[in-house]
């Protein structure tokens, strides 16, 4: 990761990835070049160089010991060509020379239209009124904002020949300026053959009066990672503000308009999705709307009373028991790397016990549930053996 790669985050930290904070810089006091060469990278450098475990990569570690396939992994394997040579070009303080960043991951503010169960104020603004009233906002204002000085565009402007691909994630991408002013820089730039990636949830297709598909239309790779938890009642539950018909209807304008664009569906597997997770796969499957392999399963890592870890021993016996009737039913048209995400869900799931955390869970679904009114046995009644007795 530190040979290609920066993580921007809402607070305007410069991180390696998603995952690991060590702090880089910031966006509002160094310039990308300057931060992908400064002391902290390059030390992050000569340490992967020397083979040495970097505490803060624990997540990767911890997605690869239990079978699944990590962000670092990934990455990896995308930039295994120019490896080499970014290599060779490093010298023995760890600076890469000429480097700057071939892929950005950016997260410029927190601006969101939904407020899901398992999200929190600090990535979504939508999720501020609440946040008030439960006493855990992440800001005194709703809208968090990485770029406070200087604008996204122009912040990244002198590393943006080099770049070969963008990760826009939030917050909702489509809901931040930024994001749509560095599409209308690259279109300009005629940088047509830019990889964009999305963590997209779809909600909408639309951002202050312009439409993204003509834009989307003109980039030669396009893949939208499509953040949805579970489908129809129980999906507008757990991702509250999502319409699913509006959804559904921009998925098949996406099919239509954008042939070739790389859909995946994207399910954070928490303990309000993970009765359900198979079944909805499948749904998916049989209506047709991803192709069986297009799903990519997000373990859910924090906070605890939201991690399948906290299922009780019963529970992650059927839930287990679930997911492998599912792999052997679905063995041929699953892939390899599907069956080793569904394994990594098992083995996470196994490998510690937070049932202690169970109180917490059922504390904030019944919280939650009054402040919005709605209830968690109408949506999800699966629950039930979960939450406590009437
Ligand atoms: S769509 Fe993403 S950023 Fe928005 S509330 Fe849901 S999880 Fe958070």
């Amino acid at each position: 990761m530190p040979w290609v790669h920066l993580h921007v985050y809402t607070d305007g930290k410069v991180t390696p990835c998603c995952s690991n904070f060590l702090h880089y810089g910031r966006v509002n006091e160094q310039s990308p070049t300057a931060i992908f060469n400064g002391r902290p990278i390059r030390a992050f450098r000569l340490r992967m160089l020397e083979d040495k475990k970097e505490k803060r990569c624990q997540s990767c570690y911890q997605i690869e010991a239990a079978g699944g396939k990590s962000i670092r992994q990934d990455t990896i394997e995308r930039y295994a060509g120019q490896l080499p040579e970014l290599l060779q070009n490093t010298d023995e303080k760890g600076t890469l020379k000429g480097g700057t960043p071939l892929f950005y991951d950016l997260r410029t503010s927190n601006q969101c239209n939904l407020r899901c169960r398992t999200c929190y104020h600090g990535n979504s603004s939508k999720w501020f009124k609440e946040a008030e009233l439960l006493g855990r906002t992440a800001a005194p204002q709703a809208k968090i904002s990485a770029f406070e000085k200087i604008s996204c565009a122009d912040y990244i402007a002198e590393t943006l020949p080099g770049v070969e691909e963008f990760y826009f994630a939030g917050g909702e991408p489509l809901m931040m300026e930024e994001h749509w002013q560095i599409l209308d820089q690259l279109i300009a730039m005629k940088k047509f053959n830019t990889l964009l990636r999305y963590n997209t949830n779809l909600s909408t297709l639309q951002y202050k009066g312009r439409n993204i598909i003509p834009l989307w239309q003109q980039f030669d790779h396009l893949a939208l990672g499509i953040s949805i938890d579970a489908f129809g009642a129980a999906g507008e539950y757990i991702r509250k503000d999502l319409r699913w018909s509006k959804f559904m209807e921009n998925i098949q304008t996406i099919k239509t308009l954008l042939p070739n664009a790389v859909l995946r569906f994207e399910p954070t597997v928490s303990l309000l999705n993970i009765f359900r997770l198979t079944a909805d796969h499948q749904q998916a499957i049989d209506q047709g709307w991803i192709s069986p392999n297009a799903w990519h399963l997000n373990i859910l890592q924090r906070p605890d009373l939201f991690s399948i870890q906290t299922l009780p021993a019963e529970q992650k016996r059927q839930v287990e028991t679930q997911i492998r009737t599912f792999l052997d039913r679905s063995d041929s048209v699953l892939n390899n790397s599907t069956k080793e995400a569904y394994e990594g869900v098992i083995a996470f799931m196994k490998q510690a016990d937070l049932s202690s955390y169970l109180p917490a869970f059922q504390q904030e679904i019944i919280q939650l549930d009054q402040l919005r009114k709605e209830s968690w046995a109408d949506e999800l009644p699966e629950l039930s053996v979960l939450m406590p007795a009437d």
